[in-house]
Protein backbone atom coordinates (compact mmCIF):
# COMPACT_ATOMS: atom_id res chain seq x y z
CA UNK A 1 0.00 0.00 0.00
CA UNK A 2 0.82 3.70 -0.80
CA UNK A 3 3.04 4.93 2.05
CA UNK A 4 1.62 8.50 1.13
CA UNK A 5 -0.28 10.20 3.95
CA UNK A 6 -4.26 10.36 3.35
CA UNK A 7 -4.98 14.58 3.54
CA UNK A 8 -8.41 16.08 4.59
CA UNK A 9 -10.18 19.18 4.15
CA UNK A 10 -8.54 20.76 7.22
CA UNK A 11 -5.59 20.19 6.51
CA UNK A 12 -5.95 22.97 3.68
CA UNK A 13 -6.20 25.71 6.09
CA UNK A 14 -2.40 25.15 7.50
CA UNK A 15 -1.35 24.26 3.59
CA UNK A 16 2.41 24.70 3.24
CA UNK A 17 3.63 22.62 0.57
CA UNK A 18 5.78 25.30 -1.35
CA UNK A 19 5.84 23.11 -4.72
CA UNK A 20 3.67 22.28 -7.52
CA UNK A 21 0.91 20.37 -6.05
CA UNK A 22 -1.18 18.04 -7.61
CA UNK A 23 -4.05 16.02 -5.97
CA UNK A 24 -6.34 12.95 -6.46
CA UNK A 25 -9.79 13.28 -4.31
CA UNK A 26 -11.84 10.27 -3.82
CA UNK A 27 -14.32 9.06 -0.78
CA UNK A 28 -12.86 6.48 0.29
CA UNK A 29 -9.24 7.23 -1.38
CA UNK A 30 -7.35 4.93 0.94
CA UNK A 31 -7.01 2.17 -1.91
CA UNK A 32 -5.49 4.86 -4.89
CA UNK A 33 -2.49 3.63 -6.64
CA UNK A 34 -2.72 7.33 -8.13
CA UNK A 35 0.05 9.25 -6.01
CA UNK A 36 2.61 6.74 -6.16
CA UNK A 37 1.86 5.95 -9.73
CA UNK A 38 2.43 9.72 -10.70
CA UNK A 39 4.89 10.68 -8.06
CA UNK A 40 7.42 7.84 -10.06
CA UNK A 41 6.38 9.72 -13.53
CA UNK A 42 7.44 12.68 -11.92
CA UNK A 43 10.72 11.62 -10.64
CA UNK A 44 11.70 10.01 -13.92
CA UNK A 45 10.57 13.15 -15.78
CA UNK A 46 12.53 15.50 -13.32
CA UNK A 47 15.85 13.75 -14.29
CA UNK A 48 15.77 15.14 -17.49
CA UNK A 49 14.04 18.53 -16.32
CA UNK A 50 14.55 19.88 -13.01
CA UNK A 51 11.28 21.75 -12.97
CA UNK A 52 9.26 18.74 -12.18
CA UNK A 53 11.83 18.05 -8.94
CA UNK A 54 9.50 19.83 -7.24
CA UNK A 55 5.88 18.57 -8.07
CA UNK A 56 4.46 16.32 -5.97
CA UNK A 57 0.72 14.63 -6.05
CA UNK A 58 -0.90 14.22 -3.02
CA UNK A 59 -4.49 12.32 -2.29
CA UNK A 60 -7.32 13.95 -0.39
CA UNK A 61 -10.11 12.39 1.17
CA UNK A 62 -13.13 14.48 0.59
CA UNK A 63 -16.83 13.73 1.18
CA UNK A 64 -19.15 14.31 -1.62
CA UNK A 65 -21.05 17.60 0.14
CA UNK A 66 -17.41 18.91 0.70
CA UNK A 67 -16.35 18.87 -2.68
CA UNK A 68 -17.37 22.59 -3.61
CA UNK A 69 -15.10 24.27 -1.01
CA UNK A 70 -12.16 21.70 -1.47
CA UNK A 71 -11.55 22.70 -5.12
CA UNK A 72 -12.22 26.29 -3.50
CA UNK A 73 -9.73 25.90 -1.05
CA UNK A 74 -6.93 23.88 -3.51
CA UNK A 75 -6.78 26.75 -5.86
CA UNK A 76 -6.43 29.25 -3.03
CA UNK A 77 -3.64 27.34 -1.78
CA UNK A 78 -1.80 26.92 -5.66
CA UNK A 79 -3.02 23.49 -6.21
CA UNK A 80 -1.93 23.01 -10.37
CA UNK A 81 -4.00 19.96 -11.33
CA UNK A 82 -6.41 17.54 -9.58
CA UNK A 83 -7.75 14.16 -10.33
CA UNK A 84 -11.17 13.41 -8.81
CA UNK A 85 -12.38 9.76 -8.28
CA UNK A 86 -15.41 8.11 -7.34
CA UNK A 87 -18.07 9.88 -6.30
CA UNK A 88 -16.68 13.05 -7.63
CA UNK A 89 -16.67 12.69 -11.48
CA UNK A 90 -20.34 13.60 -12.49
CA UNK A 91 -20.67 15.81 -8.84
CA UNK A 92 -17.94 18.08 -10.28
CA UNK A 93 -19.23 18.16 -13.50
CA UNK A 94 -22.25 19.88 -12.46
CA UNK A 95 -20.42 21.91 -10.29
CA UNK A 96 -17.81 23.35 -13.04
CA UNK A 97 -18.77 25.84 -16.20
CA UNK A 98 -15.44 25.18 -17.78
CA UNK A 99 -15.59 21.74 -19.32
CA UNK A 100 -13.55 20.58 -22.49
CA UNK A 101 -16.14 19.64 -25.60
CA UNK A 102 -14.86 16.58 -25.59
CA UNK A 103 -15.35 15.62 -21.71
CA UNK A 104 -19.28 17.65 -22.44
CA UNK A 105 -21.15 14.92 -23.66
CA UNK A 106 -19.68 12.13 -20.88
CA UNK A 107 -21.13 14.34 -18.17
CA UNK A 108 -18.44 13.36 -15.63
CA UNK A 109 -14.90 14.64 -15.27
CA UNK A 110 -11.88 13.13 -13.72
CA UNK A 111 -9.34 15.44 -14.04
CA UNK A 112 -8.83 19.60 -13.81
CA UNK A 113 -6.32 22.04 -14.79
CA UNK A 114 -6.02 25.50 -12.99
CA UNK A 115 -7.13 28.53 -14.72
CA UNK A 116 -6.89 31.89 -13.70
CA UNK A 117 -10.06 31.72 -11.56
CA UNK A 118 -11.33 28.62 -11.26
CA UNK A 119 -10.63 24.90 -12.80
CA UNK A 120 -11.01 23.25 -16.60
CA UNK A 121 -12.49 19.83 -16.53
CA UNK A 122 -11.35 16.74 -18.46
CA UNK A 123 -12.28 13.33 -18.41
CA UNK A 124 -8.88 11.21 -20.11
CA UNK A 125 -10.97 7.75 -18.89
CA UNK A 126 -12.06 6.98 -22.38
CA UNK A 127 -8.48 8.08 -23.99
CA UNK A 128 -7.38 4.92 -20.86
CA UNK A 129 -9.89 2.24 -22.08
CA UNK A 130 -9.28 2.90 -25.88
CA UNK A 131 -5.41 2.99 -25.18
CA UNK A 132 -5.44 0.09 -22.85
CA UNK A 133 -7.16 -2.16 -25.16
CA UNK A 134 -5.07 -1.33 -27.95
CA UNK A 135 -2.08 -2.01 -26.23
CA UNK A 136 -2.89 -5.38 -24.36
CA UNK A 137 -5.82 -6.81 -26.61
CA UNK A 138 -4.11 -5.42 -30.06
CA UNK A 139 -7.53 -4.03 -31.19
CA UNK A 140 -8.43 -0.42 -32.19
CA UNK A 141 -12.52 0.65 -31.52
CA UNK A 142 -13.08 1.92 -34.48
CA UNK A 143 -11.83 -0.97 -37.11
CA UNK A 144 -14.84 -2.28 -37.47
CA UNK A 145 -15.21 -3.87 -34.19
CA UNK A 146 -18.31 -4.96 -32.27
CA UNK A 147 -18.88 -3.87 -28.42
CA UNK A 148 -20.99 -5.37 -25.74
CA UNK A 149 -20.52 -3.00 -22.96
CA UNK A 150 -21.89 -4.06 -19.70
CA UNK A 151 -22.94 -1.21 -16.72
CA UNK A 152 -24.81 1.81 -17.37
CA UNK A 153 -22.75 3.64 -14.70
CA UNK A 154 -20.52 6.74 -14.89
CA UNK A 155 -17.87 4.10 -16.28
CA UNK A 156 -20.39 2.53 -18.96
CA UNK A 157 -21.14 6.16 -19.77
CA UNK A 158 -17.93 7.28 -20.45
CA UNK A 159 -16.92 4.08 -22.46
CA UNK A 160 -20.43 4.54 -24.59
CA UNK A 161 -18.79 7.81 -25.92
CA UNK A 162 -15.54 6.73 -26.42
CA UNK A 163 -16.63 3.90 -28.32
CA UNK A 164 -19.02 6.16 -30.29
CA UNK A 165 -16.57 8.68 -30.99
CA UNK A 166 -14.42 6.28 -32.02
CA UNK A 167 -16.60 4.86 -34.45
CA UNK A 168 -17.54 1.16 -33.50
CA UNK A 169 -19.55 -0.91 -35.39
CA UNK A 170 -22.21 -1.41 -33.29
CA UNK A 171 -22.43 -0.94 -29.55
CA UNK A 172 -24.79 -3.76 -27.52
CA UNK A 173 -25.27 -2.05 -23.89
CA UNK A 174 -26.49 -4.54 -21.17
CA UNK A 175 -27.37 -3.94 -17.46
CA UNK A 176 -28.49 -5.31 -14.67
CA UNK A 177 -31.64 -2.77 -14.38
CA UNK A 178 -33.47 -1.53 -17.41
CA UNK A 179 -34.47 2.07 -16.38
CA UNK A 180 -30.57 2.99 -15.86
CA UNK A 181 -29.24 1.31 -19.00
CA UNK A 182 -32.02 3.02 -20.86
CA UNK A 183 -31.30 6.37 -19.51
CA UNK A 184 -27.78 5.80 -21.03
CA UNK A 185 -28.60 4.85 -24.47
CA UNK A 186 -31.34 7.90 -24.56
CA UNK A 187 -28.47 10.19 -23.56
CA UNK A 188 -26.26 8.65 -25.83
CA UNK A 189 -28.39 8.44 -29.02
CA UNK A 190 -27.88 11.22 -30.34
CA UNK A 191 -24.45 11.11 -30.27
CA UNK A 192 -24.37 8.25 -32.48
CA UNK A 193 -25.69 8.93 -36.21
CA UNK A 194 -23.61 6.30 -37.94
CA UNK A 195 -23.56 3.60 -34.79
CA UNK A 196 -26.61 1.13 -33.91
CA UNK A 197 -27.07 0.82 -29.87
CA UNK A 198 -29.01 -1.59 -28.21
CA UNK A 199 -30.23 -2.24 -25.07
CA UNK A 200 -29.80 -5.84 -23.70
CA UNK A 201 -30.86 -7.52 -20.52
CA UNK A 202 -27.49 -9.22 -19.68
CA UNK A 203 -29.96 -12.10 -17.81
CA UNK A 204 -31.66 -12.77 -21.30
CA UNK A 205 -29.69 -11.93 -24.14
CA UNK A 206 -30.94 -12.88 -27.48
CA UNK A 207 -29.93 -15.58 -29.68
CA UNK A 208 -28.91 -13.27 -32.20
CA UNK A 209 -26.05 -11.40 -31.21
CA UNK A 210 -22.63 -11.08 -33.46
CA UNK A 211 -19.76 -13.04 -33.39
CA UNK A 212 -16.23 -11.81 -32.34
CA UNK A 213 -17.84 -9.02 -29.51
CA UNK A 214 -15.42 -7.30 -27.70
CA UNK A 215 -16.80 -7.35 -24.32
CA UNK A 216 -16.18 -4.28 -22.21
CA UNK A 217 -16.73 -4.59 -18.21
CA UNK A 218 -17.90 -1.57 -16.77
CA UNK A 219 -20.37 -3.01 -14.09
CA UNK A 220 -18.56 -3.12 -10.20
CA UNK A 221 -19.75 -6.85 -10.05
CA UNK A 222 -15.99 -8.49 -9.83
CA UNK A 223 -14.85 -6.16 -6.93
CA UNK A 224 -16.10 -8.90 -4.60
CA UNK A 225 -15.26 -12.39 -4.71
CA UNK A 226 -19.31 -13.35 -3.93
CA UNK A 227 -19.85 -11.22 -6.86
CA UNK A 228 -22.22 -12.55 -9.87
CA UNK A 229 -20.75 -12.52 -12.91
CA UNK A 230 -21.77 -9.89 -15.10
CA UNK A 231 -22.31 -11.56 -17.95
CA UNK A 232 -22.23 -15.32 -18.67
CA UNK A 233 -19.38 -15.38 -21.66
CA UNK A 234 -20.76 -18.94 -22.84
CA UNK A 235 -24.72 -17.62 -23.09
CA UNK A 236 -23.45 -15.75 -26.89
CA UNK A 237 -21.19 -16.32 -29.98
CA UNK A 238 -17.72 -16.73 -28.57
CA UNK A 239 -16.24 -12.88 -28.36
CA UNK A 240 -12.65 -11.84 -29.55
CA UNK A 241 -11.72 -10.68 -26.27
CA UNK A 242 -12.77 -9.40 -22.89
CA UNK A 243 -11.65 -5.91 -21.00
CA UNK A 244 -12.92 -5.43 -17.35
CA UNK A 245 -11.98 -2.06 -15.84
CA UNK A 246 -11.98 -3.67 -12.38
CA UNK A 247 -8.22 -4.11 -11.46
CA UNK A 248 -8.46 -4.95 -7.72
CA UNK A 249 -8.50 -7.92 -8.17
CA UNK A 250 -6.65 -8.47 -10.67
CA UNK A 251 -8.35 -11.17 -12.03
CA UNK A 252 -12.08 -11.14 -11.45
CA UNK A 253 -14.37 -14.03 -11.97
CA UNK A 254 -15.44 -12.69 -15.88
CA UNK A 255 -11.49 -12.73 -16.23
CA UNK A 256 -11.20 -16.21 -15.50
CA UNK A 257 -14.46 -17.51 -16.93
CA UNK A 258 -12.62 -16.11 -20.20
CA UNK A 259 -9.34 -17.24 -19.43
CA UNK A 260 -10.74 -20.62 -18.75
CA UNK A 261 -12.52 -20.89 -22.51
CA UNK A 262 -8.98 -19.43 -23.95
CA UNK A 263 -10.88 -16.23 -24.96
CA UNK A 264 -7.70 -12.84 -25.04
CA UNK A 265 -8.64 -10.54 -21.68
CA UNK A 266 -7.07 -7.97 -19.60
CA UNK A 267 -8.22 -6.44 -16.01
CA UNK A 268 -8.22 -2.50 -15.85
CA UNK A 269 -5.04 -1.54 -15.20
CA UNK A 270 -3.90 -0.55 -18.49
CA UNK A 271 -6.44 1.85 -18.06
CA UNK A 272 -5.73 3.05 -15.13
CA UNK A 273 -2.15 4.10 -16.17
CA UNK A 274 -3.09 5.59 -19.60
CA UNK A 275 -5.54 7.93 -18.09
CA UNK A 276 -2.80 9.09 -15.87
CA UNK A 277 -0.82 9.42 -18.34
CA UNK A 278 -2.95 11.83 -20.21
CA UNK A 279 -3.77 13.95 -17.26
CA UNK A 280 -0.07 14.46 -16.30
CA UNK A 281 0.40 15.33 -20.07
CA UNK A 282 -2.54 18.00 -19.67
CA UNK A 283 -1.12 19.02 -16.54
CA UNK A 284 2.84 19.28 -17.52
CA UNK A 285 2.51 19.99 -21.27
CA UNK A 286 5.43 17.51 -21.71
CA UNK A 287 5.90 14.16 -22.81
CA UNK A 288 5.28 11.74 -19.65
CA UNK A 289 6.82 8.39 -19.03
CA UNK A 290 4.10 5.50 -18.98
CA UNK A 291 6.34 2.68 -18.34
CA UNK A 292 7.51 4.70 -14.88
CA UNK A 293 3.84 4.87 -14.12
CA UNK A 294 3.16 0.98 -15.04
CA UNK A 295 6.15 -0.09 -13.50
CA UNK A 296 4.68 2.10 -9.99
CA UNK A 297 1.75 0.56 -10.33
CA UNK A 298 2.35 -2.72 -10.75
CA UNK A 299 4.75 -2.33 -7.35
CA UNK A 300 1.75 -0.62 -5.66
CA UNK A 301 -0.96 -3.52 -6.43
CA UNK A 302 2.06 -5.53 -5.26
CA UNK A 303 2.25 -4.12 -1.65
CA UNK A 304 -1.63 -4.05 -1.62
CA UNK A 305 -2.09 -7.52 -1.85
P1 LIG B 1 -21.23 3.18 -10.84
O1 LIG B 1 -21.54 4.47 -11.48
O2 LIG B 1 -21.58 2.94 -9.42
O3 LIG B 1 -21.97 2.03 -11.76
C1 LIG B 1 -21.97 0.69 -11.34
C2 LIG B 1 -22.52 -0.21 -12.46
O4 LIG B 1 -22.31 -1.56 -12.06
C3 LIG B 1 -24.01 -0.05 -12.72
O5 LIG B 1 -24.26 -0.27 -14.08
C4 LIG B 1 -24.61 -1.19 -11.88
O6 LIG B 1 -25.83 -1.68 -12.38
C5 LIG B 1 -23.56 -2.26 -12.08
N1 LIG B 1 -23.53 -3.25 -11.01
C6 LIG B 1 -23.16 -3.04 -9.71
N2 LIG B 1 -23.23 -4.20 -9.04
C7 LIG B 1 -23.64 -5.14 -9.92
C8 LIG B 1 -23.90 -6.54 -9.81
N3 LIG B 1 -23.76 -7.19 -8.65
N4 LIG B 1 -24.29 -7.21 -10.91
C9 LIG B 1 -24.44 -6.58 -12.10
N5 LIG B 1 -24.21 -5.24 -12.26
C10 LIG B 1 -23.83 -4.54 -11.18
O7 LIG B 1 -19.67 2.82 -10.93
P2 LIG B 1 -18.64 3.32 -12.06
O8 LIG B 1 -17.99 4.58 -11.61
O9 LIG B 1 -19.35 3.28 -13.36
O10 LIG B 1 -17.51 2.18 -11.98
C11 LIG B 1 -17.77 0.87 -12.46
C12 LIG B 1 -16.50 0.04 -12.37
O11 LIG B 1 -15.48 0.54 -13.26
C13 LIG B 1 -15.87 0.06 -10.96
O12 LIG B 1 -15.48 -1.24 -10.65
C14 LIG B 1 -14.66 0.97 -11.12
O13 LIG B 1 -13.63 0.61 -10.21
C15 LIG B 1 -14.25 0.67 -12.57
N6 LIG B 1 -13.45 1.77 -13.18
C16 LIG B 1 -12.16 1.51 -13.54
C17 LIG B 1 -11.39 2.52 -14.12
C18 LIG B 1 -9.96 2.23 -14.53
O14 LIG B 1 -9.18 3.18 -14.74
N7 LIG B 1 -9.58 0.98 -14.67
C19 LIG B 1 -11.93 3.80 -14.36
C20 LIG B 1 -13.27 4.02 -13.99
C21 LIG B 1 -14.03 2.99 -13.39
P3 LIG B 1 -27.27 -1.09 -11.93
O15 LIG B 1 -27.56 0.10 -12.81
O16 LIG B 1 -28.15 -2.23 -12.15
O17 LIG B 1 -27.12 -0.73 -10.47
Amino acid sequence: MSADPIHTLSDLDTWSFAGTALAVLGHPIKHSVSPPMHNAALAEMSKCNARFASWKYFRFDIAPADLPVALEKLHVRGFHGINLTVPHKIIAFDLLPDVVLSARPIGAINTLLRTKGSWRGYNTDGYGLSNAIKEELLLVLGDKIDVLLLGAGGAARGAAVECIQSGVRSLYIANRTASTRDALIAQIKPLAANVPIHGLDPASLPNNLPENLLVINATSAGLKPTDPLPVDLTAFPRPRAVFDMIYNPSETGLLAQARALGIPAANGLGMLVHQGARALEIWSDAAVPVDAMRTAVHSAMKAHA
